[in-house]
């Protein structure tokens, strides 16, 4: 059985309790790898190891920088159809998907903040004769890089790029349900000849790896993206230490369809931001408000569009719908839609298990993508996220009506508005307690843009300045003339 490693100081090694998980493959429910199952000793020695190279990679100039990080942007480019066909096996996502989407954006991350640095400017205040202030803005250290499963490659990357690139050097802790794409990444940092210790990536279970990261007194910075609750330990342990941190945490968004919108388009969209990834990805609408006018209509083509997300095997390059990334993850899943029979929901489409797709999937991890509608908006499947392939639809009359079911819930991550009333969409996307709200489409990114979530999807903002600026501190410098 194939044993993915630890990547600490540039070597590739076992972790100090030489225990190992198993590494399941979604589709088939399988086990296919192992993982070293680390601890805070092994915390310990990458902690050391990016200690000692931060002298080093913090006084490089920012070209130099830039040129390790876009080298691994090239090494991952180079290797993209391996880096695909890991991540799907992993993950359970359509190849297709890991090719078009996952590898491309972490080569992006790497490419954008490797240049980023080449054009971020300092600021200066002049106090005319007095003097004037300046700002340096410094890399803090050692820094603690925390992913979940849904986007592994994407979401590490997503934190790896901006934290190297400002100067600082890092431990990253992949999920540990899906470390695989972390591991080849590793490979490629060896590859193309990264210092030793600036990049550390340490396997291993949540509650040990990730916690020893976020309790280790001497990381003074912590990015994380995961769940809420893991979130809100995180935050606790945080502040007793009182480190920097980032929280990029769950969400129930929703979608809001007026009866000006265009539906064709709307329909093909929405489709998509209900079941791409099986539903898992934070970003996902999970209710869909459709204006009472057009709702029969909208139900009836958004579930002729559903037909085409045919869950199946995810390594055929057509296939639209792989499978759930882990047993526990599936009966979170199907919990959530007997729930919604219980409270008297209708399930207009899908709501079971796949048993049998194929002879290679046969004990695999599918669910049918599921469409409910009568359910009360405030109800637990309305208001808690589920983070699979379920969603739920409601009429509204009313915008004021829309805007407090959309605001119910605990979470503020993203909105949908479809609407061709330009006013209407501008007064709403302002009231939406959300972090990004899309108007027309979905999940289109620029990655200059701030990203985050409000109430509890999160804290504090990941991308383009806003990623330069946590991962560094800035210090005034005021310098008198008089
Ligand atoms: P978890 O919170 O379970 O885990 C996230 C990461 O944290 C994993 O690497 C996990 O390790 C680790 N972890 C678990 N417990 C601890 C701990 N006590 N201390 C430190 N680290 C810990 O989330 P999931 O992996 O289940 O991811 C799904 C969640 O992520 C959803 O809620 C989703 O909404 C959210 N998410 C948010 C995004 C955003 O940008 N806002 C983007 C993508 C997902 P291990 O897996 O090994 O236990």
């Amino acid at each position: 059985m194939e044993k993915i490693l630890n990547y600490i100081n540039g070597n590739f090694v076992v972790s100090k309790s030489n225990e190992w998980i198993d590494n399941y493959e979604p589709a088939t429910g399988q086990i296919y790898s192992l993982i070293p199952k680390s601890n805070s000793e092994d915390i310990q020695t990458a902690y050391e190891a990016a200690k000692t190279a931060f002298p080093m990679w913090s006084q490089l100039s920012h070209e130099d920088r830039s040129n390790y990080l876009l080298k691994i942007a090239d090494g991952i480019e180079k290797k993209l159809e391996e880096f695909a066909e890991a991540e799907s096996k992993d993950t359970g996502k359509p190849i297709k998907l890991a090719r078009s989407i996952d590898i491309p954006r972490a080569i992006s991350n790497f490419r954008f903040f490797a240049t980023a640095i080449l054009h971020a400017h300092d600021e200066a205040y002049d106090m005319g004769k007095i003097g004037f202030n300046y700002v340096k803005r410094k890399p803090l250290g050692v820094a603690g890089l925390i992913a979940p499963w849904n986007l592994p490659l994407y979401l590490l990357t997503w934190k790896i790029a901006p934290a190297l690139a400002v100067g600082n050097t890092a431990i990253a802790k992949p999920s540990e349900v899906t470390p695989y794409t972390a591991f080849l990444l590793a490979k490629v940092c060896e590859d193309i000849g990264l210092p030793k210790g600036v990049l550390n990536i340490v396997h291993g279970f949540g509650a040990e790896v990730g916690e020893a990261i976020v309790t280790h007194p001497k990381i003074p910075i912590i990015s994380f993206t995961g769940g809420t609750t893991t979130g809100k330990r995180i935050a606790q342990h945080a502040g007793k230490l009182l480190k920097k941190v980032s929280l990029e945490l769950g969400g129930k968004n929703p979608a809001i369809i007026f009866d000006d919108a265009d539906l064709q388009r709307c329909i093909e969209i929405s489709v998509r931001g209900a079941f791409n990834n099986q539903g898992q990805i934070c970003l996902c609408s999970s209710r869909f408000f459709v204006h009472k006018t057009i709702y029969e209509t909208f139900k009836k083509n958004f579930i002729e569009k559903v037909k085409n997300f045919v869950p199946n095997d995810p390594i055929l390059p057509e296939t639209s719908m792989g499978a759930i990334v882990s047993e526990m993850q599936i009966k979170k899943v199907l919990h959530y839609i007997e729930e919604a029979k219980k409270l008297g929901g209708n399930i207009l489409y899908g709501g079971k298990r796949v048993e049998f797709i194929n002879e290679r999937c046969k004990n695999g991890w599918f669910i049918e993508p599921t469409v409910i509608d009568n359910l009360d908006p405030y109800c637990s499947v309305n208001q808690e996220e589920i983070f699979g392939p379920v969603i739920t639809l409601t009429p509204f009359e009313s915008e004021k009506e829309v805007l407090e079911y959309a605001n119910s819930v605990s979470y503020g991550l993203s909105a949908v508005i479809w609407t061709q009333n330009l006013k209407r969409a501008h007064l709403l996307a302002d009231q939406l307690e959300a972090g990004i709200v899309w108007v027309n489409n979905w999940m289109v990114r620029d990655l200059r843009t701030p990203f985050g979530g409000v109430k509890e999807s999160g804290v504090g903002r990941e991308g383009g300045l806003e990623a330069l600026h946590f991962y560094t501190e800035p210090k005034n410098i005021f310098i008198g003339l008089l």
